[in-house]
């Protein structure tokens, strides 16, 4: 068999869907526009439920595709156009046949400037959870600009979803139980630390998630229900935060070290021109349109295009994982019909 198949984007749906793949006997060209395999996970420190070690997730998956599947790094898809009943894919200047692809793009983190009024890129301790990923992988602890432990963080959910005015109505999913998550790794890593979740409503579905925001509550994490409004910077960078604790009804401030955006997923800009290449639409939040959410979550619309992954919407790595054998059984299908 030397039927080609080039995958899109190198974060876990793109690694798992090339493993599947070459399993069944397949070329794969795999492309990532980074210097690094592994997306967002592959920067991430622990994962939820578990807390275990994004790199062990990554590290197995890249170790699997390793001189089996050729992994085009730093490598943006410019063009992809159709030729003879199949594909040219365009790269950093260099063109390659495929005979099916599978668009694995994933996502953006909501760019937190943004939301302007919550002083992202303003005040040096109002940061992301993906910066506060990287403290826990550097340091093993959140650490402020001053150098000082925080010793009273608040962490503030659904930054860049549910949220009309930045166009992002919907919900993304993973931030309440990453922030579930992050709170306890910051009682374990900080005992005194005092910590506050402000959440809108508590989306904790997934196996594992109830048990992690019972340990949270036995850690002492704090959970008020209410949306920040704004926040301005204190003497010693400190920040004082505005919200309305909606289940009072009352307006709230409360002075603190450090302010944590969970950001949310975002469509990727980069994604849209090879959208229009293929002659396909996003949905009504701006990601990758599946032919059927229902019967068909891994087919798009054009004939030999399939998808996987956080580029259809919000998920988690095991929605990805799934999607990913989904995905690389009907393109199998597809190729052995044809
Ligand atoms: S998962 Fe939670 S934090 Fe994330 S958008 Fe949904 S409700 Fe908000």
């Amino acid at each position: 068999m030397n039927k080609i198949v080039a995958v899109i984007g190198g974060g876990v749906a793109g690694l798992e869907t090339s493993i599947q793949l070459e399993k069944l006997g397949y070329k794969v060209n795999l492309y990532e526009k980074d210097s690094e395999l592994g997306g967002h996970a592959g920067k991430w420190d622990r994962l939820f439920p578990n807390r275990r070690h994004a790199t062990e997730v990554i590290d197995s998956l890249t170790s699997r595709i390793k001189d089996k599947v050729q992994i085009n790094l730093v490598a943006t898809v410019n063009q992809i156009k159709r030729e003879n009943g199949s594909f040219l894919v365009e790269a950093n200047g260099k063109s390659q046949k495929a005979d099916a692809i599978v668009l694995t793009t994933g996502f953006e983190l909501f760019p937190a400037s943004k939301k302007e009024e919550y002083g992202y890129g303003i005040f040096d301790n109002v940061i992301t959870s993906a910066e506060l990923e990287k403290m826990f992988a550097d340091h093993g602890k959140p650490q402020s600009t001053t150098g000082k432990t925080p010793e009273k963080i608040a962490i503030i959910h659904c930054v860049g979803s549910r949220d009309e005015k930045v166009n992002r109505p919907y919900c993304s999913k993973v931030c309440c139980v990453t922030a579930v998550k992050q709170a306890i790794e910051i009682k374990e890593a900080i005992p005194t630390a005092e910590v506050y979740c402000f959440y809108m409503d508590l989306r904790m579905f997934g196996p594992g998630y109830e048990d992690l925001y019972k340990e949270a509550q036995v850690k002492g994490v704090n959970f008020i229900r209410g949306r920040l409004s704004e926040t301005s910077e204190m003497e010693g960078s400190r920040v004082l935060i505005k919200a309305e604790d909606t289940l009072s009804s009352k307006p709230l401030k409360m002075t603190v070290d450090m302010v944590v955006l969970m950001v949310g997923m975002s469509p990727l800009p980069s994604t849209e021109k090879i959208l229009k290449d293929l002659e396909l639409s996003p949905n009504n939040d701006g990601f990758v349109q599946v032919k059927d959410y229902h019967l068909e979550p891994t087919h798009t619309k054009a004939e030999g295009v399939f998808v996987a992954g956080a580029c259809t919407g919000p998920n988690n790595i095991t929605d990805s994982v799934n999607a990913a054998h989904s995905a690389a059984l009907e393109v199998h299908k597809y190729l052995t019909s044809k």
